[in-house]
């Protein structure tokens, strides 16, 4: 597998293997609201240099601790994005939020009722969303705090943590699955059959790299499509995707099955 530097002129567009790929859009990036970096502004702007087609701006949801963005600011946040997409009219500006998955009977920190206030809702699982709390919450975060890598991870664990993910994937219409297998280890395979199922994008966030070649072979014995994000935290990061693809390559996978990669040759 060789991999050659982006071109200066485009710099999300890279040779692999003799084939020429572009990375079309980085739906996974945060700004000042949650505890990026940069402005949407900013990360807009990276986006442009790089010749992005689409940028999604998807900051932490409201039932984080830390850094959840309230319900008032996400309004904020969706005027903001509104007047910049007559600023940018060149590039496509999604409004979007990276719910917490919770172990709790309500599954997400975004309610059903509240995605059609997004234009895509994706979700990951976080320490500290504040139904982690709950005793049975509290439990599960302890546990995944403590042994979170999967080689350390117990059966009962992985089993549980894999329950939570599957009934958010079930019961919402997520449109991908935020960093998979970081900080609570899970059955991969079983998950991906699902996302196969509910149409939900495994991400390939170049951030975390939780993921390992053999991972992504494994779930390629599923239906499931991937996306690959650089979940940027500060605007210098948006459109990292060489660490994704060098991973791709390595796994041997099909780049068909990466929705938002584009074969230019
Ligand atoms: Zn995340
Ligand atoms: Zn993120």
């Amino acid at each position: 597998m060789s991999i050659t530097d982006p071109a200066d002129k485009n710099k999300v567009s890279v040779s692999v293997n003799g084939r020429k790929y572009q990375l079309l859009s980085d739906l996974h990036t945060h700004t000042v609201y949650s505890h990026g970096k940069g402005s949407v502004d900013d990360n807009i702007r990276a986006a442009i240099d790089l010749g992005i087609q689409t940028i999604g701006i998807a900051d932490h949801g409201p039932g984080h601790i830390g850094f959840g963005v309230p319900r008032k600011k996400l309004a904020e946040q969706k005027a903001e994005i509104r007047a910049l997409r007559l600023k940018y009219p060149d590039i496509k500006i999604l409004f979007g939020v990276e719910a917490n998955i919770i172990a709790s009977e309500a599954g997400l920190d975004i309610k059903p009722e509240e995605f059609p206030y997004f234009d895509f809702v994706c979700a990951g699982w976080h320490y500290g969303a504040l139904d982690g709390l709950s005793p049975r919450g509290l439990a599960s975060t302890l546990t995944n705090l403590a042994r979170s890598k999967a080689e350390q991870a117990s059966p009962r664990q992985i089993r549980h943590n894999t329950e939570v993910i599957v009934f958010a994937l079930k019961n919402f219409d997520i449109e991908f699955l935020t960093h998979p297998g970081d900080k609570a280890p899970v059955d991969l395979l079983e998950i991906a059959a699902v996302c196969a199922r509910t149409g939900t994008l495994i991400e390939i966030n170049t951030s975390h790299m939780s993921l390992t070649a053999e991972d992504l072979r494994m779930m390629m014995l599923t239906d499931a499509r991937f996306i690959v994000n650089s979940d940027a935290h500060t605007p210098d990061r948006v459109g990292d995707f060489l660490p994704a693809l060098a991973l791709i390559a390595e796994a041997g996978i099909d780049m068909e099955r990466v929705v938002n990669l584009k074969c230019m040759s």
